[in-house]
């Protein structure tokens, strides 16, 4: 083995993940939620929460942590009802505190609700100040706030009338879920840029960011909950209502490179499926004479695997993942992230030695990572080294959820592949390109691209304005 380093993450980064489950003969909601959390965990490392609702009220209980960390058998004794809904969290937006973990309870004139949310508002600052303006004092520094406070005030004895009309007013990427005394209700933005599903078991009706979560509690994916949807479930079941607002399909097609798990399916597509064809495609676009290939893990292996088999080159493992790493990721400061935030990845210098090895990611961001690879490999013995890239280059940053750096910051924005190569220091490098990336997910459907493209689905805040929310 050579020498492991230290590396900066160098990935963008999920926001949050989001489940619920209304009872029916289910018993035990909070250890279902539980186990779904643990499931979306690669969706959130900061904080864990989960809210029960019973008899019309609403105990919750969060903490900063892993969801293994956060919660106990007395804990989870404890938190039992009839309907519940849980979050994990990885902020972009709002500061790094239990504060500002979730689900938020709030409690109005006709009730409680809990509320946990996925995404982010591009319209969250000047709703907030209008909201203070008209004497709202807020608890937290998220948006998710916002969302929690105008439900509550439009709130006139129609729970769903208070969560469409909230929806006109809320612009962004949102998948919502919320539970009332005895409701629980899932939202997605008109443009479903982040995923929600609906799923069951037995009698009992779930809501999930990722179909993942449903596999692991023994629940079955029934479909996604549409972009601007109303999904509400009771003791009748399921409803459906829409939000009247107008949109289209443009779910996160980073969810498929990246922040999904490979097990989970959206969109009716498997990722791990998406992942493997981009490799394909990615072969197709850039083929490459060389003795093996390789993935940066875990991410990359899928394409990796792809490229393999298009193109007949030995699929090895050359790099190794230290799997215990989980909770070096909780902080995202970046001077944290930097010092302290770190990936350990080893060579396998007896399989790289002497090779000429094609490295399969799924996305370079900063290129700190690539660089640093690329040097390990040559350094263990490797004559040459391509590196491959299964989506384009990430050039603008994204106000939907997910923590990007500032386009200074981002080296596709700034530095043409030629110039990337050089600074990486590989013999040659490939990106997918943008329509082989659409082909390899499924050209049936229509995506959000914009970091990509900067093609966003809607008017955007300028620059700098991203952590509009952040104190
Ligand atoms: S900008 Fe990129 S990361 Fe953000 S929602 Fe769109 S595709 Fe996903």
């Amino acid at each position: 083995m050579y020498n492991g380093i230290v590396l900066p993450e160098d990935k963008l980064r999920e926001e949050c993940g989001i489940f619920g489950i209304y009872g029916g003969e289910n018993q035990g909601l909070s250890r279902i939620t539980y186990y779904g959390l643990y499931a979306l965990q690669h969706r959130g490392q900061e904080s864990a929460g989960i809210a029960v609702s019973s008899g019309g009220r609403i105990r919750h209980y969060k903490q900063m942590g892993l969801v293994s960390e956060v919660f106990d058998d007395e804990i989870l004794e404890d938190l039992e009802g009839g309907i519940a809904c849980g979050h994990v969290r990885y902020s972009t937006t709002g500061d790094s505190h239990i504060i500002n973990a979730q689900p938020l309870v709030v409690r109005y004139r006709n009730g409680n609700i809990a509320l946990a949310h996925n995404g982010n508002l591009v319209n969250a600052g000047v709703l907030r100040k209008q909201l203070e303006n008209e004497g709202v004092i807020f608890q937290t520094t998220i948006d998710s706030e916002v969302i929690a406070n105008l439900i509550a005030r439009l709130d006139k004895g129609d729970i769903v009338d208070a969560v469409r009309e909230t929806m006109k007013m809320i612009e962004g990427a949102y998948a919502i879920v919320i539970m009332t005394g005895d409701k629980l209700i899932g939202a997605r933005d008109p443009y479903g840029i982040r995923p929600l599903s609906l799923g069951k078991k037995d009698g009992s009706y779930l809501l999930s960011s990722e179909s993942c979560a449903f596999d692991t509690v023994g629940a079955r994916l029934i479909r996604d909950v549409e972009p601007g949807e109303i999904m509400v479930i009771d003791g009748a079941g399921p409803r459906s209502y829409h939000a009247d607002i107008p949109g289209s399909d443009r779910l996160c097609i980073f969810e498929f490179i990246y922040f999904g798990r490979p097990d989970s399916i959206m969109g009716g597509k498997n990722i791990y499926m998406a992942r493997k064809r981009s490799g394909t495609v990615l072969f197709r676009e850039h083929p490459a004479r060389a003795d093996i290939v390789i993935s940066v893990p875990d991410s990359g292996t899928a394409a990796a695997i792809g490229y393999s088999e298009a193109s007949g080159i030995p699929f090895v493992e050359g790099l190794v993942k230290n799997r215990y790493v989980g909770r070096t990721f909780i902080q995202p400061k970046q001077r944290l992230r930097e010092i302290g935030v770190a990936l350990k990845l080893n060579v396998l210098e007896d399989i790289v030695r002497g090779k000429k090895v094609v490295m399969v990611d799924d996305s370079i961001v900063r290129g700190t990572t690539s660089r640093k690879l690329v040097q390990m490999i040559k350094n263990a013995g490797a004559i040459e080294v391509h590196l491959r890239v299964s989506s384009p280059p990430v050039q603008y940053p994204c106000y939907f959820g997910i923590d990007t750096p500032s386009r200074r910051e981002l080296v596709g924005a700034n530095y043409s592949v030629e110039d990337i190569r050089r600074m990486i220091g590989a013999d040659s490098l490939g990106y997918l390109s943008l329509q082989g990336l659409k082909e390899a997910v499924g050209g049936d459907l229509a995506y959000c691209d914009a970091c990509f493209s900067g093609n966003y689905p809607m008017a955007v805040p300028e620059e700098g304005d991203k952590y509009i929310l952040q104190k």
